[in-house]
């Protein structure tokens, strides 16, 4: 089937639209210059908190720049929610971002390249299955025709500023609903429609493709963070913004800089894990509160003879009949591992079960959608729980209804010295790797103009 629709069915091009932000070229950095000014120490021009994806996009801009900087990371590696497993499976599994927005997140398939590692375009669009087996190109037309319809609806009103949960912009859907509300809802933004800001929705930009890493989303993101010094286990407790300095807290003891990029999920002030003093101004509070993560996981299985003739890395979609839904990844990195990709409630509902509810959910829709003998082949099952792990508290942001407006708060400077960095502080590019990289650029700019850098 060669619908051109197909080619832009992927996870946030569903809701994309608007134009592409042009990314530049990673910068030479040399290993020399970044370490020595990486040295231990408890001053230096930039602190940053978090070594994600933004964190480090903006520390290799500092050290670009001849300044110094401190970066802090809570937990016991870099990469955040891009981190790649491979001793559950014995091959590389992405347990955060498995796939690279395009072309937002150009510079950093290309250095991924430029360092041997096999980054190679994703299969475009998708499958879909029904009944058993992969539906006719009637049924995939209806399928895609209801999505877009879903969308065009929620899209107009964030244009027209009716700030409103995407649901109930959503005309009848028919028969395809139940599939097209998983897709919108929490396969794009990990949440429920119910908890989706229409404006937050109308402002994402437009994917031309995504590119998958062999070795992991994962690898790539902490390869770029080699040449820099990350403090490992040092989270930050407190951000103290005095007249001259930052101070900031960690488990190891206090740290001054000049200025602070804060690339932690805002989860984390949410939750009081990371605190600043004096409190924010109000429109950032706001931000930190309103902008909050959703739930999405991958439930990883292995699965001996393919099923049904599905391709490598083919994102497979079912008819739903209800909120229980789900899509697939298939055969990833050719191997025959696959992932039940859940949101929103259902990721929820069993990040509060059992581990063994995993299992089942798998045995459950393996059996529904290609039979019993097939699900009776399912070996080793290993799911996330975004919403639990301790420094990220969910997967990925979007804006609750009536706050979409609130992103840009995020890409404010407060008091003169704190500049935030990270997925959600991307107005158009939320909940994407490349944005999250983006943002970070963009901080380390702003706080390199706040020490009279000049920075390109
Ligand atoms: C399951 C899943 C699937 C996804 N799929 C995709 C996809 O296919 N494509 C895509 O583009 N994006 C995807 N995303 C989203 C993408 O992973 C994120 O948008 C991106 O990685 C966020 O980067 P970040 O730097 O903003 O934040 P993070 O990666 O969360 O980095 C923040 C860092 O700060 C650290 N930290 C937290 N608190 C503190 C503290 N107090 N002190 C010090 N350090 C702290 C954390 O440990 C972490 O390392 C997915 C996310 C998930 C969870």
């Amino acid at each position: 089937m060669t619908d051109p629709d197909r080619s832009s069915l992927t996870r946030r091009a569903l809701i994309a639209r608007g134009v592409a932000i042009a990314a530049a070229p990673l910068a030479g950095m040399t290993l020399a210059t970044s370490r020595a000014l990486g040295q231990p120490q408890n001053e230096a021009d930039v602190v940053i908190i978090g070594a994600g994806a933004a964190g480090i996009s903006a520390a290799r801009r500092i050290a670009e720049a001849g300044r110094s900087y401190i970066l802090l990371e809570a937990s016991n590696h870099v990469g955040g929610r891009t981190v790649t497993d491979t001793a559950q499976f014995g091959v590389p599994f992405d347990l955060g971002a498995p796939r690279l927005n395009m072309p937002a997140a150009r510079p950093m398939a290309a250095y991924g390249r430029a360092e041997g590692l096999d980054i190679y375009r994703a299969p475009d669009g998708g499958r879909l299955y029904q009944d058993g087996r992969e539906a006719g190109d009637a049924d995939y037309e209806d399928f895609i025709a209801t999505v877009r319809r879903g969308e065009r609806a929620i899209v107009a009103a964030g244009d027209a500023g009716r700030d409103m949960p995407a649901a109930r912009a959503l005309p009848d859907l028919g028969a395809y609903g139940a599939s097209a509300r998983f897709v919108l809802g929490p396969f794009a933004c990990a949440k429920e429609l119910d908890q989706i800001s229409t404006v937050d929705v109308s402002r994402a930009d437009e994917r031309e493709g995504e590119d998958i890493c062999r070795q992991g989303v994962g690898t790539l993101v902490s390869q770029l963070a080699r040449p820099l010094t990350v403090r490992l286990e040092t989270p930050a407790r407190a951000v103290e913004l005095g007249p001259r300095l930052v101070s900031v807290q960690t488990s190891r003891g206090t740290v001054l800089g000049r200025t602070v990029i804060i690339a932690v999920p805002p989860s984390l002030m949410a939750s009081g894990k990371l605190r600043i003093q004096p409190g924010l101004p109000q429109r950032q509070r706001t931000a930190v509160e309103k902008i909050t993560l959703g739930a999405f996981d991958h439930i990883g299985f292995r699965l001996p003879r393919n099923p049904a003739g599905l391709g490598v890395d083919e994102l497979i979609y079912f008819r739903a009949e209800g909120p229980r839904a789900y899509a697939l990844r298939a055969r990833i990195g050719g191997s025959d591992l696959y992932s039940l990709e859940v949101g929103g409630d259902v990721a929820t509902g069993l990040a509060d079960s059992p581990p063994d509810a995993a299992a089942a959910f798998v045995k459950a829709a393996l059996t529904r959608e290609f039979g019993a003998d097939t699900a009776a082949r399912l070996g080793k099952v290993f799911a996330t729980r975004w919403s639990k792990e301790p420094w990220a508290l969910g997967a990925f942001s979007c804006a609750l209804p009536g706050f979409g407006n609130m992103r840009r708060a995020f890409t404010e400077t407060v008091a003169g010295r704190l500049v935030f960095a990270g997925e959600h502080a991307h107005e158009t590019l939320w909940g994407t790797v490349g944005g999250a990289w983006l943002s970070g650029e963009r901080a380390a700019k702003q706080v390199l103009g706040l020490i009279g850098v000049r920075s390109g």
